[in-house]
């Protein structure tokens, strides 16, 4: 992580300068006490020392003096003594030594040695000094040894303050700045249900729940745009549909408008001949085809007529169980030429504000289908209940069914199964028009024989309760 690792970096860099600025300081320092300790050691040598030759230079004279200071100096492993007249101090420290000779101790300082040059005016003779000469070696020893621990101290520091900016670097910034860009690259790919709960209550606390709320947002947004997407594409299919069926019912209404006259025309001419006396037995024949052909047909156009629905549907108080007993019993002797049993079970009245002729239509193709499909000898029933606010009406045969396949299919126009001249697929489509006007349901249920067709109707609101 590069804020992590550029943060160590300089923690470590501002510890290089603070503890290497403090311990240059504090080395120089502890330099300059030694050596001045060194000097004052050094001077305060010589200066016992002159005590002690001073005396037996007075007493036994110049050679006794130098051999007590030649003595002492090979006593002394880290000192060693010499005394210096004037003339030999004046060349070992060149000019500017003035004719009174040194007036304070002067100190010489080579890498290696410290001379230590201590004045001394002997009782005969001129004034000299001794010189105290002290090796360096310890001198330099303990510089390197602090020059050493300086080091070890700066780099144990510098390691530790980097470990510390590492670690706490990785904990704080680095691992919940990895969750976020992480999390945030799940919110780039589309992953959006996901929550980071960082748990924490610093800036990266607040970040995280700022790209919750985001991705929550930013969630819903997309949910609501794919369910607006998906109810466009029904209400649009939904629209196609009713375009097309609208378009059909158009074309339907026209077709059956035109054929209409013409059909009565035949009609009633094929009854005109019908009435003639003395028509040869052929021609009776032939004339009763025509009139029942043309009745079928002006049976066609009537049905094509109802599915497109020109005419208002005039809506009145009504009774679903009386309208049902009238149509069942126009239909009776239908049923009885087909061996097949009507049966109506309705306990109750089930009132209804409907247009009667369009139920009666509704009540008349599916039990028209129903009868169509029962086998001699079987029975269709009827069934007229009311349940709270709705009426229902359920019309079972117990024919063959409608196969699963053709479940979807058989409320689209002109969908039939029967044969040419039988059916024109307009029963029940026609049957779904009139129901759904009636802010009704139609739908073919489930059942274990035959078919079993269900209409929910709104119960009329003034009788319920
Ligand atoms: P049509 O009766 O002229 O064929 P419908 O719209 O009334 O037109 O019916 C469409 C199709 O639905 C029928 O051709 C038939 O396949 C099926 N169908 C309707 N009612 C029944 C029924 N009671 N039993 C079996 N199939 C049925």
């Amino acid at each position: 992580m590069r804020v992590t690792y550029r943060l160590s970096m300089w923690l470590v860099a501002g510890n290089c300068l603070v503890l290497g600025g403090y311990g240059a300081l504090a080395l120089q320092r502890e330099i300059s006490t030694f050596r001045r300790t060194m000097e004052r050691d050094t001077r305060s040598a010589g200066e016992a020392l002159l005590l002690l030759a001073g005396e037996r230079w007075r007493e036994d004279g110049r050679e006794a003096a130098l051999a007590a200071i030649e003595r002492s100096s090979k006593r002394h492993s880290e000192l060693s003594f010499r005394w210096l007249d004037g003339d030999e101090l004046r060349t070992e420290l060149g000019g500017g030594l003035g004719e009174g000779g040194l007036g304070a101790p002067h100190f010489v300082r080579s890498p290696t040695h410290l001379r230590a040059f201590v004045p001394f005016a002997p009782p005969h003779g001129p004034p000299g000094a001794l010189v105290v000469q002290k090796s360096l070696g310890r001198d330099q020893r303990y510089v390197r040894r602090s020059l050493a621990r300086l080091g070890l101290t700066t780099l144990a520091s510098i390691l530790v303050s980097a470990a510390l900016a590492a670690g706490l670097g990785q904990a704080l910034v680095g691992a919940p700045m990895r969750r976020l860009v992480d999390r945030l690259q799940r919110v780039g790919g589309g992953e959006l249900s996901e929550r980071l709960d960082l748990d924490r209550r610093d800036e990266f606390g607040a970040l995280g729940d700022a790209v919750d709320r985001m991705s929550a947002s930013l969630e819903e947004a997309r949910d609501r745009a794919l369910r607006e997407a998906s109810e466009r594409a029904a209400a649009l299919g939904q629209l196609r549909h009713a375009e097309r069926l609208a378009t059909v019912g158009r074309l339907a209404a026209g077709v059956a408008h035109e054929l209409g006259t013409p059909l009565n025309v035949i009609l009633a001419r094929a009854k005109l001949a019908q009435r003639q006396r003395e028509q040869p037995e052929q021609v009776v024949a032939h004339t009763d085809t025509i009139a029942q052909q043309a009745q079928r047909m002006t049976r066609i156009v009537r049905q094509l007529l109802d599915f497109a629905r020109a005419d208002e549907s005039r809506k009145a108080p009504c009774d679903l169980r009386e309208l049902t007993q009238g149509c069942l019993d126009v239909l009776s002797s239908l049923a009885r030429k087909r061996g097949v049993e009507l049966v109506l079970v309705a306990e109750e009245g089930a009132p209804l504000l409907a247009d009667a002729t369009q139920l009666e239509q509704v009540l008349t193709n599916l039990v028209m289908n129903a009868i169509q499909a029962s086998p001699s000898g079987g029975a269709v029933r009827v069934e007229v209940a009311r349940a709270g606010d709705r009426v229902e009406l359920i019309v079972s045969d117990e024919g063959p069914g409608v196969p699963p396949q053709l479940a979807e299919r058989i409320f689209e126009p002109f969908f039939t199964t029967k044969d040419v001249g039988d059916g024109t697929g307009l029963g029940l489509p026609v049957a779904h028009g009139i129901v759904h006007e009636h802010g009704g349901t139609i739908e073919l249920v489930e059942s274990e024989a035959g078919a079993r067709f269900r209409i929910v109707l709104p119960a009329r609101e003034e009788v319920r309760g």
